[in-house]
């Protein structure tokens, strides 16, 4: 059976992404543990490994009371903050899973927390707290510059890419991006979408990269329209695409 990916919603907007088979399956940030065991129980899946893109709570807070009732390998970054983890995995390193069949590549992607990793094949990129629908995570332990590598690093991907992030916030990452780009007519159609997906309850992802390049201004910080932006958010910030990343994330945190 293909691959297939379903989001198990816990604490106030994280998913826990759960990739499986039909019978075994693959836990990423597991931030709790009672939803993502509920799922496994429902479902009849056998837990099979677990990945972990960054050492924040709500996407490992689950991992003790997960593992304490199914003794699987956990892939993660190498990070002594992530104690759980048993396979650490590097830049350009490979996680290979026979059950589901599963073959990812690592990207060390520092900006949000200095060891934070996405994974990713021709298909699919899960991108954790790095790279969000309309939007990127938060720098809490790095720079502009940092972010903006980590973000370039997905300028190989193709366009097909579908994007599996750790939070529920593209409504709300719409509304600021319409700040920076209003005239951006891919923007206001996804935004439409958006809205109307929230009001019914339903979830936003997965995006597309073609759909995040069209739109997020994270990723846009070479186009002419984000540059002139920042600049007018900041004068004299220039063309430099980290710091024009830099001020529209500040503009995003004010
Ligand atoms: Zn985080």
């Amino acid at each position: 059976m293909p691959l297939t990916i379903e989001a198990v919603p816990v604490l106030e907007t994280n998913y826990v992404w759960a990739l499986h088979d039909g019978s075994r399956c693959v836990l990423v940030d597991p931030g709790s543990a009672a939803e993502p065991l509920a799922f496994l129980g429902d479902n009849g899946l056998e837990l099979t490994a677990i990945l972990v893109t960054h050492h924040h709570r709500d996407h490992t807070g689950g991992l003790d009371e997960i593992l304490a009732r199914h003794e699987v390998p956990v892939w993660g970054p190498r990070d002594e903050r992530i104690e759980q983890v048993t396979h650490p995995v590097g830049e350009g390193g490979r996680i290979e899973i026979d059950q589901p069949s599963l073959s990812l590549t690592v990207l060390e992607t520092p900006g949000h927390t200095t060891s934070h990793l996405m994974f990713h094949d021709d298909h699919h990129l899960i991108s954790g707290d790095t790279l969000f629908s309309i939007g990127c995570g938060r720098l809490f332990e790095g720079t502009p510059e940092q972010m903006q590598a980590s973000l370039d690093k997905l300028s190989r991907l193709p366009d097909e890419t579908r994007i599996y992030c750790g939070h529920e916030y593209t409504l709300d990452n719409c509304r600021f991006a319409l700040q920076v780009e209003p005239d951006n007519t891919a923007l206001q159609a996804r935004f439409e979408r958006v809205q109307r997906l929230r009001e019914d309850g339903r979830i936003t992802l997965p995006s597309t990269l073609a759909e995040e390049r069209a739109a997020n201004p994270f990723l846009r910080t070479r186009k002419p329209e984000v540059i002139e932006a920042a600049n007018q958010r900041e004068p004299g910030t220039g063309k430099d695409p980290a710091a024009v990343f830099g001020v529209i994330r500040r503009w995003k945190d004010g």
